[in-house]
């Protein structure tokens, strides 16, 4: 079979460091694997427009692996090209760069590697809370500029406990951050979700549901997104819906950019509405050199978070992801049955209810 990869440039960094598996110099370690097993397996981060190496090669390609940090984007379009296409693998967790609706019209089975980040992603999520909340950015800066102003940082850094937070998405990564706030003793930890959790893991996290969105930002001092992107959570993060946030309330977002409005953002965080927003997933990626959010400061010049997409691709994580995305390619070269957890979309149908209500 012709087995075609998208994963990201490794450079130097890649030939030194062989765990930098999701790279396009060390392959998720998958050639020997594919290779003595009579597969074509190709390789590269070349992904967008239409003399691409992705777009040149998915029209043939019977397998495609992707990454959703350096994301091969198969629109509609090209599913309808890609006329031998039989399975998707996300190498990772989120896999909204592949059009779901019409991997499930043409029988194009949509996998990820469930769970293979979700602690590298809780850990981020709570390392940004806390960077927002105790201003931790622009006191680094002021040192490496040999600057000594302790009232500047302290006028708006703050502490952890006692603060409201609330995460939309209490699944696999939202719920290890629910667990991982627990000690630092918030006022109180929310979730916002149309799945509710069972009540004994809610209970264990002493987290309380609240149904309506508006009503659930508004008793936030901090809302981290932990939630697909799907039809119905793209742009929910919105100008009218910053509005209903508590005012300098902060936001977390290492779920999917394009889940908040970029330009509402970067004008909350501007205006002093948020004050401050972080993570690592942007609308596009790579982001481009322009792009508002590498930028955009609160009124006290702090506030701002973003890095690039990597905190689901620690080297534990890529551990995982890789030894995942190769058993899930055994199961279908031998026709196994998948990890139930592991399958998105299966023949023709939605196996999943996280992205969206089908
Ligand atoms: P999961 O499927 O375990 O949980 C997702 C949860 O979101 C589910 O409980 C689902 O019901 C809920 N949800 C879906 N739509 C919602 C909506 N409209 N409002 C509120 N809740 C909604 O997934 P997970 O493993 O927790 O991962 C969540 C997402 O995080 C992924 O889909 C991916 O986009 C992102 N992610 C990012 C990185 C990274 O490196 N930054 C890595 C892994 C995952």
């Amino acid at each position: 079979m012709k087995v075609l990869a998208i994963l990201y440039d490794g450079g130097k960094a890649a030939r030194e460091e062989p765990r930098l598996l999701g790279t396009v110099e060390n392959e998720l370690g998958l050639r020997e694997f594919l290779e003595s097993r009579g597969h074509e397996f190709i390789v590269s981060s070349d992904k967008d427009g239409p003399d691409s190496f992705f777009e040149k090669h998915i029209v043939d390609a019977e397998v495609l692996i992707t990454t959703p940090f350096h994301p091969g984007y198969l629109t509609a379009d090209l599913v309808e090209k890609a006329k031998e296409l039989k399975i998707c693998i996300t190498a990772g967790v989120g896999s909204d760069h592949i059009d779901l609706d019409a991997a499930v019209t043409k029988k194009i089975q949509v996998l990820e590697v469930s769970g293979s980040n979700v602690v590298s992603v809780a850990e981020h999520v709570v390392m940004s809370i806390l960077l927002l909340v105790r201003n931790f950015v622009p006191a680094h800066e002021m040192i490496e500029r040999g600057d000594w102003q302790v009232s500047e940082i302290a006028r708006n850094a703050f502490d952890l406990e006692g603060k409201v937070v609330g995460t939309i998405g209490a699944g696999r990564i939202g719920y290890r951050v629910l667990q991982r706030l627990l000690p630092f003793d918030c006022k109180e930890l929310l979730y916002y979700d149309y799945a509710p959790l069972p009540a004994d893991a809610a209970k264990a996290v002493r987290a309380r549901r609240v149904e309506d969105l508006k009503e659930f930002v508004s008793q936030c001092d901090l809302v981290t997104v932990n939630c697909p992107l799907h039809d119905g959570t793209r742009g929910l993060v919105n100008a009218e819906l910053l509005k209903h946030f508590k005012k300098g309330a902060w936001l977390v977002n290492t779920a999917r950019g394009a889940i908040c409005d970029k330009d509402a953002v970067a004008a909350a965080v501007k205006s002093g509405q948020l004050n401050g927003y972080a993570g690592d997933v942007w609308n596009v990626q790579p982001a481009p050199k322009d792009h508002v959010w590498r930028q955009m400061k609160n009124p006290l010049g702090g506030g701002n978070g973003m890095t690039p997409h990597y905190s689901g691709t620690t080297l534990d994580a890529q551990a995982r992801y890789a030894a995942g995305t190769k058993s899930i390619l055994q199961n279908f070269f031998t026709g196994k049955e998948q990890e139930p957890g592991n399958v998105i979309v299966g023949l023709g149908k939605y196996e999943t209810k996280a992205y969206g209500q089908h």
